[in-house]
Formats: C-alpha cells, structure tokens, sequence
C-alpha cells in the first residue's frame, strides 16, 4: 500500500465516522482526498491548519421547513436546506436544486465540489448549496411560485451579496430566481444582488443561461488545442436535456462539430448526421414545457430510442455527461471508451460512480473533472455580483469574451499544476491547484 493509499484511507476513516451513510459526499471527498492529502502533509504550515479536515465539515448547515398550500388548498410540506461549507476566499457562493433526491449527503458534496470550483475560476468566490425536496414536476407555474416565496421567506434571513449568494441548478433557472429574488427584495426591504442567475431586466448578466453550457465547450476547446486537435469535424455524445446539455449542444454545432446525441430519463435522441440548431431547441421547448422527448417531429430527422443511454452511439469523439451526479456507471465508462472516444468532459457536478471514474482513468481517455469544465456557469454568477456590485450591466460580447478567457486560464491553471506535458491529469491539476488556493487563505486566518 503506497502512503497515499494509507493516509486517504485513515483521513477517509475520520469522515467516514462523522458523516456515516452519506455516500455522495464520502466519494466526493475521496476523489479530492486522493490528490491532494500528500500535498497538505508535504506542507507543514497547511498540515497544522488541517485544511482537508476543515473543509470536510461545513462551516454551517441550515435546514427548515418550507410550508406552502398547493392548488386544491393542501398543505404541502418540504424541507429546505443550505450547506454553507467555505467562505475562506469570498461570500459564500453556489446554486439552490429543487429535486427530490435533494438530501444533506447531496448537497453537501455539490457544496464541497463547489469549494474547489469557485476557487479554480480564480475569483473570490466561496462554495456552498442548498435547495429542496420539492418534486415541481407535475406542479403548475402558480404552484412553483407560491413554493419559491416559502422557501425564500426562510432562506432569505441567511443570504446577503456579501454573504451568501445562491444561484439556480437542477430546475431552479431563470424563472424560479425571478420568483426568489422578488420574495428576497421584499423581505430585505432592499434592491442588492444577493442572487445570481437573474433576468437582465433587474440585475442579471448577459449570457448566463448559456455560460455553463458555452464554458463547457470553450474548457474543451482548450483541451483539444492542447493536443494538437480541433473541435470542428468532432463527433459529440451528450447526455441530458437541460441548460447545460442543450448550450453544450449548441455551441458545439456553432464550432463546426457534429452533436449525435442528447438524452434524459425516457431515452435517448440520435441522429448519424448531427442534430440541428432547430433540434435544439425543440428539446428546450421540450424541457421548458415539462415535457420527455420521446416522439420528435419527422422534419428534424431524428430517431428516439427508449430508456437507451446516448453512450451507445454509433461513433463519437467526445463524450459530455450533462445530466445528473453518478449517471455513468462502469458499464457506461466502458461503452464510452469502447467507442473511440478521447475525450470525456463533465457537464453535470459528479457525472461518474467511483467504477467508471477508475476505468476512464486507466483507459487514459482525456478526462476532464465538472469542477473545471462547468465552472463557466458560477464564474459567470462572479461576473454578475460585481456588474451589480459596480451598478452597471456588461454586454453579451463582453461576457462571452471574458467567459472564454476564464474558462482558458482554468485550462491553463491545471496545466501549471501539472508541469505542462503532453498526457495531462485534469482531475489531479484541478484538485491540487484548488486545493492551494483555499489552504493558502484558511492557514492565513488562524483557528477559524
Ligand atoms: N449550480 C451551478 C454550479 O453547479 C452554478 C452556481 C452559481 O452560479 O452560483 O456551479
């Protein structure tokens, strides 16, 4: 056993004791854990601060109840909560999920991820989650609102735009933060940018619905360039329906590659020729509307496959899982490598189970970890506080440029870490080059 092995698994044995059965959070922690645990004991001045075990045990874990009547005038009750794990480098930052799978083992591995994330964009951002159990697939839009007034009228006393500053995620998007910055603003009784991911009309930035998607690629771009390829000609697999998803989609058309697939839960869309723009966005009406994508029109030329994974595509380059956390199991890793793919980029927090992350590691596919290549959603959330912060509104040339630039200067972090080279280890840069980001502001502060 080398003695990275042995010390993982005793500081693994410490979490492990604290936070018993919370599995997400446990892999979450592992992966990080395995990086950088020689790097913290090589250091004494981040060993004496225990950092990694700091970072392990969230600065607060907010939970309460959210009680709203639903259309038939039921009571309905939900729990809410808010994991604010670190503000070691700024105000605690990251978004809210309303899902039933939404427990405290998952949102605090997305907060704990999220740490990493915000510290890569280079920005002084903090990492924290939260959201609910709430379900609002079957629930109508004056339900939905009527829940995101609740759910604020609690959260509201937590957050602040130097606090706290949470965002959308799992269907939380443009419209539910509409409905939760008006109950903000009226329970502050002031007009301050305490979250992110707004509509332009009140403080939102320009091309924030597309940065996680956009950054995505632009993180891939980056990839490729630094092997010497191109994303035009590519053919792309991608799972997921959502925000993410589809803007992958998009620009991957934009820059002259081929998209042979998207999915969600009831199947998989393929199309041998690439899907197009129009395709697209009929899959964003799609999810807007609540609705699968079982049945496309014939026009688009498209055919849909029940309960099929997109991994099982005919021929593909690149492989973006966009959907949900540990959505790749070792089978799936195994038919994505099978199929010739290179690269692999993780659109969604957490895409791979601990199988598939070990196989795609082994099979030396270009890996790149969500933590790096999704960071353009809450880098661009960074840009929206200080245009609110500087009251002034940034165009979407501008936002789009300085997206490409943070996601490139991501890029270029890891490949620092990493001492250049050609075979890089993303995941490893990403860990490492995070984890001295906030050990070096958390060891500065003393017994905090
Ligand atoms: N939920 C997004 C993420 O996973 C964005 C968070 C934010 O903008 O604060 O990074």
């Amino acid at each position: 056993m080398t003695e990275r092995a042995r010390l993982t698994d005793s500081f693994l044995e410490i979490v492990t004791r604290r936070n018993a059965g919370q599995d997400e959070f446990l892999q979450a922690v592992r992966d990080v854990a395995e990086d950088v645990i020689t790097v913290e004991k090589n250091n004494p001045k981040w060993a004496q601060a225990k950092v990694l075990e700091r970072l392990t045990e969230p600065d607060r874990l907010i939970r309460f109840r959210v009680t709203w009547m639903d259309e038939a005038g039921v009571m309905q009750i939900n729990r809410g909560w808010r994991v604010q794990m670190s503000n070691a480098i700024g105000p605690y930052k990251g978004g809210l999920r309303f899902h039933p799978g939404v427990n405290p083992s998952v949102l605090k591995f997305l907060a704990f991820e999220q740490v990493f994330k915000n510290a890569l964009t280079g920005l002084p951002l903090g990492g924290a989650k939260g959201g609910s159990d709430f379900d609002p697939r079957g629930r109508s839009d004056a339900e939905i609102m009527r829940f995101c007034h609740a759910f604020m009228a609690e959260l509201s006393r937590y957050i602040g735009p130097d606090v706290d500053v949470p965002a959308g995620d799992i269907n939380v998007g443009t419209r539910e933060i509409g409905w939760l910055f008006g109950a903000y603003k009226q329970s502050a009784g002031a007009f301050h940018g305490a979250l992110t991911g707004k509509g332009e009309a009140f403080g939102g930035s320009a091309m924030r619905v597309e940065a996680t998607g956009y950054g995505l690629i632009y993180f891939v771009q980056a990839m490729l360039a630094h092997a010497g390829r191109m994303l035009e000609g590519q053919r792309v697999a991608i799972s997921g329906k959502g925000n993410v998803a589809t803007h992958a989609a998009e620009k991957v058309i934009c820059e002259g590659g081929t998209v042979v697939a998207l999915s969600d839960t009831a199947g998989t869309l393929l199309a041998e020729d690439g899907l197009s723009q129009e395709a697209v966005h009929w899959v964003q009406a799609r999810k807007a509307a609540g609705e699968d994508i079982a049945g496309p029109p014939r026009r688009l030329g498209l055919s849909f496959v029940e309960a099929a994974l997109p991994w099982g595509a005919a021929e593909y380059d690149i492989a973006l899982p966009c959907a949900t956390q540990n959505e790749v199991d070792a089978a799936a890793a195994k038919q994505i490598t099978d199929s010739g793919a290179i690269l692999l980029a993780e659109g969604a927090n957490m895409p791979l189970q601990a199988g598939a992350l070990a196989h795609l590691r082994d099979s030396g596919i270009n890996y790149a970890p969500g933590k790096a290549s999704n960071a353009g959603g809450v880098a661009i959330s960074g840009l929206e506080m200080s245009q609110n912060a500087h009251r002034r509104f940034a165009s979407a040339a501008e936002i789009d440029a300085e997206l490409k630039t943070l996601m490139q200067d991501i890029h270029q972090r890891i490949l620092d870490e990493e001492g250049g080279g050609t075979r890089i280890d993303y995941a490893r840069g990403a860990n490492v080059a995070a984890y001295r980001r906030v050990a070096d502001a958390l060891s500065a502060m003393g017994a905090v």
